[in-house]
């Protein structure tokens, strides 16, 4: 299995972005269980990284030395631009921490939250107060502002949780599991609190357990399996790195099938299902070729499907974290 794909800008004007987080070699064991066993991150400033991984595998740990919360037993890593080990005052100020280890006060309002944070950030009251009701409008919690915010909903609490974060207008916001435990309207309307942030010029480093997320937001994913990077690119760089692309023709008259055979010799026979599955990227040539050498030998398929791999497969190549669901095949 390829190991890593060596990180390169996103937004393309030939310029290589700034990494607003980059990690050498990063070390972290508890006892004798090593966590993170040396690894190597890139992030160029203004996109979104995601650090993908089963349970266990050292998401939150990575999130927690980045974010200056615990330091690693080895390894250099710089945030903002800042070391970690020489500067870890001046890379906290440049972020923000939402996730599992939320910020919120469940006794106290949701504006109140906001106040503790504008204090905290030493911004003068008036000031405060204006920014607080701005982020508050901002991610649709001015009605409930002034109720407690243990009353509020999982996903009202994670939007107050980035608000609060934002309250000190950090350049690179971690969001560990943003949106773990939330019901499928929370979820997509916390991916779009995430796209604006990002087009608002600020960096993402979120972890997942989630393929679908990954996907979805993020620039370049890690895939993090056993304390090590099992791979890092784009998505559509994953998807390539494994095999497993195909196309699969399937016949219900077995003279037809057996021609077939005979004539598309790579391909591996199924002669249960009479079904032929050929190793292929799903290309229209590729198609055509196919298609091509059956029209000469008179034969036609009943069904064909294309299957080209997705991150579930290269999740699931990857990791140890079980086996593949079969059932997402294109039918054409
Ligand atoms: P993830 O976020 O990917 O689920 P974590 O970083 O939380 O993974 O944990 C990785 C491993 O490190 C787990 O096996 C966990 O039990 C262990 N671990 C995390 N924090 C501690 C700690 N403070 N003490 C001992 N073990 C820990």
């Amino acid at each position: 299995m390829p190991s890593s794909v060596m990180p390169t800008p996103r937004k393309g004007d030939g310029r290589q972005s700034p990494a607003a987080v980059s990690a050498v070699r990063l070390r972290k064991a508890y006892g004798d269980k090593t966590v993170l066993d040396g690894i190597d991150l890139a992030v160029p400033a203004g996109t979104v990284f995601a650090l993908l991984g089963p349970n266990g595998a050292g998401k939150t740990t990575a999130v927690k030395i980045l974010s200056t919360l615990i330091t690693a037993d080895g390894g250099q890593a710089h945030v903002a631009g800042h070391d970690l080990a020489a500067n870890p005052q001046a890379a906290r100020a440049a972020i923000g921490v939402t996730g599992q280890f939320s910020a919120v006060d469940g006794l106290i309002t949701g504006e109140e939250n906001m106040f503790l944070m504008a204090d905290l950030h030493h911004l003068p009251k008036r000031e405060g107060r204006r920014v607080a009701a701005e982020l508050l409008e901002r991610f649709d919690l001015t009605e409930a502002a002034k109720k407690p915010a243990s009353t509020y909903s999982g996903g009202m609490k994670r939007r107050l949780d980035i608000a609060m974060t934002l309250v000190g207008s950090p350049q690179i916001i971690f969001l560990d599991e943003p949106t773990t435990g939330l019901d499928p309207r929370a979820r997509h309307n916390m991916w779009q609190i995430i796209r604006e942030l990002v087009s608002d010029g600020v960096t993402v480093f979120l972890t997942t357990q989630y393929l679908d997320e990954a996907d979805e937001l993020a620039d370049r994913i890690a895939v993090l399996n056993d304390g090590r990077i099992a791979a890092e690119g784009s998505a559509e760089e994953l998807k390539r790195l494994i095999p497993g692309g195909h196309v699969r023709l399937r016949f219900s008259d077995p003279t037809a099938y057996q021609s077939a055979a005979s004539t598309l010799r790579e391909a591996t026979r199924d002669d249960e299902a009479l079904a032929l599955q050929i190793p292929s990227d799903g290309s229209q040539r590729e198609l055509r070729s196919i298609l091509d050498r059956l029209d000469s030998a008179g034969i036609e398929a009943d069904e064909l499907t294309v299957h080209t791999p997705d991150l579930d497969d290269v999740f699931f190549a990857l990791t140890t974290a079980g086996t593949p669901d079969k059932t997402k095949e294109d039918v054409r």
